[in-house]
This record gives C-alpha cells, structure tokens and sequence, in this order.
C-alpha cells in the first residue's frame, strides 16, 4: 500500500513544495528515508513511530519505505514528522484517504503524539496556495501564522489524532480566522516625545528617514545615541500588507514570531552586539538560515560602537549596502535573502568617549584615537549618507519640563516627502526612495544651478570628498527639498546635506 501526502520546505525565505510517498511492504521490519534527508528529518523515524503508536494507531510492520522528492534539495528540521505520520497510518490502516492531495501538512510530533510548532510556517503556507492546495495543516500555535494566506484554508491541530480523525471525516476542526491586517496599528512602546533636546541629531535622523538614507551618529557615552536609534522605526511608514507579509515570514524562518501572533506590524529593529560573527550577521550556516540583515529588513540595522566590530565584518556589509540583498553560496547552489534595511551606526569620538568634550577630559593619546577610528573604512563610511555628532546634553535641555515632538507628528512628514518619491520613481524598477537611486537617475532628478555646482566644488576640494561622497550629497540634498515639496534642489538644501559629511571633514583626517 502506498499512501502520497503534500508538505513543503524553506529555502531562502521561500518554500518548495515536497512530496512525501510511504510505501508499505511485506519483509522483515525496516524503515529506509530516501530523499536527502538530514539527521533531523532521519530522527523523526522514532519519533514518528512513537508518535503513531500512541495515538493508537498502527504503523506499518513490514518494510517501509519513506521517500521525500524532489530528491536534489536538502530538507531540514522536523516539520516533516507530521504528514509522514499521517502517511504511515493510512498506508498500515489501508485507508485510501480521497482528499489527502488538496492538503499540505506540517508539523513536528513529539513522542505522546502532540503537534509541536515549527518554524518557517508562512512562506509553507503561501507555497501551498501557489501549489493549488485548499487546506492547509499545521500546528495549532502557527494556524494564526497561516492564516495570513489567502485562499487557501488554515486548520490548527494539536495532536495527531484530532488530524487523522478529521481526514477521516470523523471529527470537525474550525478553520482559523485571521487576524486583520491594520495599517494604522503602529503601537511602538518607545516615542521621540521622550527624547529631550538634540534637535541637530533628530533632524539628522528625519532626514535619512524621509529619503531611507544609512546613517552615523558620533557622541560621548549617554549622549543619547541609543535612545535615538530606537526610537528610529517609530517614524518609518507603516508597513504595506506586502511589506508586513515579508518582513513576518523571514521571522517565522527564524523561529522568531511569538505565540500566536499573526502579522509583524512593526518594523524591525536589530541591534546585534559587535562580537556577532560574520554568519550570524550576513546569513548562512550549516542550518542555513538568515542573518541579522535579513532579520533588520524593512526596518533598522543599528550597529552600536561601530569601531569595536571585526574589520572583516564592517567590510563583508559593503555590499549587501549596496544592493539591499545578500547572496550566501551553497555546495547546493547560492541563495539570496532580501537586506533592505535603514542602516544606523554609532561611535564615540574616541576611545574613552570624551574626546572634544569641553567638560571632561579626554585621555587617549593622539595614536589611540587615529588608530580607534581607522577600525571604521573610509569605503564603509563612503556608503553612509549622513554623519551625525550627538554631543552631550545640555543641563537644562535635561531639567526642561518641553518634551519633544512626537513621532506621530514626524512620521507625517516622512511620509509626505516619501509620497513625492514614489510618484517620482512610479515608473521605475527597484527604486522605491531617494537613497537608491541610479546615477542616471541621479542626473534626471538632481539637477543643481551654477552657485550651487560651485559651493559642491568648493566642499568636495575642501573636505576632500570621494566621488561617491558627491553623489550621496546629491541624493540626501533631493530628500531635503523633498521635504519641503521643493521641486528644484536650492544652495540651501546642498549646504545641509554638505553638513552631513562631518567625519569626512573632522574625524577622518
Ligand atoms: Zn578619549
């Protein structure tokens, strides 16, 4: 007896679908996995058997053999347990399950025959609709997960036998209602109204938000600079239901979303520690699986004291920077995670953090604090648009009683100025702001009046700008004018923008 179900596996942030065959034959009693299983999918045997047994089902006796195709891509962790359950009890039971190919089913069992959630449950989910399915098994704790899918029908199970019952027809399950996406729905639990003073920093910060542009900011220890990064998502766009479906199913791979929650609303905020290795940031690994750039798409990648993370790290960034995606090579072939993220760093001035301080007194020795900031690349920094000081914080800034602006009332005028863009770019692939702009792109739309082309000439001699530092000025400039609805980039904007380049001008040289 033969019996056929349907799952699927993650790779990349997509899934595949798989198709899994039991056959049960009469001879001794062996159970052989063929298909490329990894160790995972190979223990799942005795935990599947367990699982059946338990349920007080029977499994085939005999010689049976489990085959998971196609047989050419790696299939990992424990989500298979399911449907090769399921498999083995209607290949032993003699059951011909009718209905068994308009379903997918995933889920790990553990030994009483319980279903356990697994990871990557979305994009197995969204491949089950591609695949033409009309129901779709999982976990109870993932259902809400699922259900985000439309077109296709969410059944949460908690055990085996509630499954193999209700294929049966012999029990009811209640198809899971998703949660409604909402736009509106922007409950961050931080707010730029806590943050007092830095108005130069908050407008640095409105600024590379309005245009997505990658940002530095350079303090002493509790000038802010966290409180600042954090508060960053906050005034982002709310996130499209395109947006959110892809930014929720990257966590789902990572085993990140929490239980029962459906959507991720907000955007993103990853802050990994300067020892992450260069895996753990870019992606990859033995169990492939995305990085923290991946994991900080559509949101923000904040890397605190910049310096102190690996030379190699900082330059193994440059080019997902550039391209808003990393591609990982496999023995297997290579894949290709999205990396579209606002980057924001931050870095003291100098070692102890009191360098320029005009109250406390700096005590690294001109060599230390050369040899501290040369840890940072002039072709990483050449790839940020708007460098920052956050300098200490005035006393009465402090003890004023004036909070700050809210972020609601900033994000109004983010999204303003990213309304202009997205007329600007409608007609463009892959461009979505100004940071990203093409350099043909870049003449169409930032065209500058003579004085203005002097002072950029003027700055780039003076402050000795590379040629990728003129055209971020162009682009950060375009932003600025956007902010104002201006159509033409003025001397004004550029001169701001020309500001932006501080560690070019101060720290750098
Ligand atoms: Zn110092």
């Amino acid at each position: 007896m033969l019996a056929k179900v349907y799952s699927a596996a993650v790779y990349g942030v997509d899934a595949y679908e798989v198709e899994i065959e039991v056959n049960a034959a009469s001879g001794a009693p062996v159970i052989v996995v063929v298909g490329l299983p990894d160790t995972a999918v190979k223990e799942s045997k005795d935990r599947v058997t367990t699982a059946v047994s338990n349920s007080g089902y029977r499994w085939p006796k005999g010689r049976t053999t489990i085959n998971l195709a196609p047989a050419d891509v790696k299939k990992e962790g424990p989500s298979f347990d399911l449907p090769i359950a399921l498999a083995m009890i209607a290949a032993s039971e003699q059951i011909d399950l009718p209905n068994f190919d308009q379903y997918s089913f995933v889920g790990e069992l553990a030994l009483d025959g319980g279903v356990r959630a697994v990871n990557g449950v979305l994009p197995i989910a969204i491949e089950a609709k591609r695949c033409g399915k009309r129901a779709i098994i999982v976990p109870e704790e993932n259902a809400q997960e699922a259900a985000i899918v439309e077109g296709i029908t969410t059944y949460g199970v908690r055990n085996l036998r509630q499954a193999f019952e209700f294929l049966c027809g012999n029990a009811v399950l209640t198809p899971t209602t998703p949660e409604p996406f909402s736009e509106a729905r922007q409950d961050y639990e931080v707010d730029f109204a806590d943050v007092r003073g830095q108005h130069a920093a908050k407008r640095a910060i409105e600024v590379a938000v309005a245009g997505s542009h990658h940002l530095i900011m350079v303090g002493p220890p509790g000038s802010g600079k966290s409180m600042l990064a954090k508060r960053i998502p906050t005034i982002m766009p709310p996130m499209a239901l395109e947006e959110a479906i892809e930014t929720t199913k990257i966590h789902s791979i990572c085993g990140f979303l929490a239980n029962k929650r459906s959507f991720l609303s907000l955007r993103p905020f990853r802050s990994p520690h300067h020892t992450i290795s260069d895996v753990g940031l870019l992606g990859g690994g033995s169990n492939l699986s995305p990085g923290e750039i991946t994991l900080a798409h559509n949101g923000v990648l904040f890397l605190d004291e910049l310096p102190e993370f690996k030379r190699s790290t900082l330059e193994v960034l440059r080019q997902p920077l550039e391209d808003a995606k990393v591609s990982i090579a496999r023995a297997s072939g290579s894949v290709t995670y999205p990396a579209e993220f606002v980057m924001v760093a931050a870095l003291n001035p100098c070692p102890c953090g009191y360098f320029g301080d005009l109250k406390r007194e700096c005590r690294c020795s001109s060599v230390q604090v050369q040899r501290y900031r040369q840890r940072v690349s002039g072709p990483l920094l050449d790839r940020i648009d708007i460098h920052v000081e956050v300098p200490a914080v005035h006393f009465k800034d402090l003890t004023g009683t004036h909070s700050g602006e809210s972020s609601s009332a900033i994000r109004e005028r983010v999204l303003a100025a990213r309304d202009i863009q997205q007329k600007r770019f409608a007609k463009s692939q892959g461009t979505r702001c100004n940071a990203r702009m093409t350099s043909k792109q870049l003449k169409t739309y930032c065209a500058i009046d003579d004085d203005s082309r002097d002072l950029l000439r003027m700055a780039m001699h003076e402050l000795n700008l590379s040629a990728r530092a003129h055209d971020r000025i162009l682009k950060v400039a375009r932003t600025i004018a956007d902010m104002e609805s201006a159509p033409n980039i003025n001397a004004q904007h550029l001169s701001e923008a020309i500001q932006y380049r501080t560690l070019d001008r101060n720290l750098w040289v």
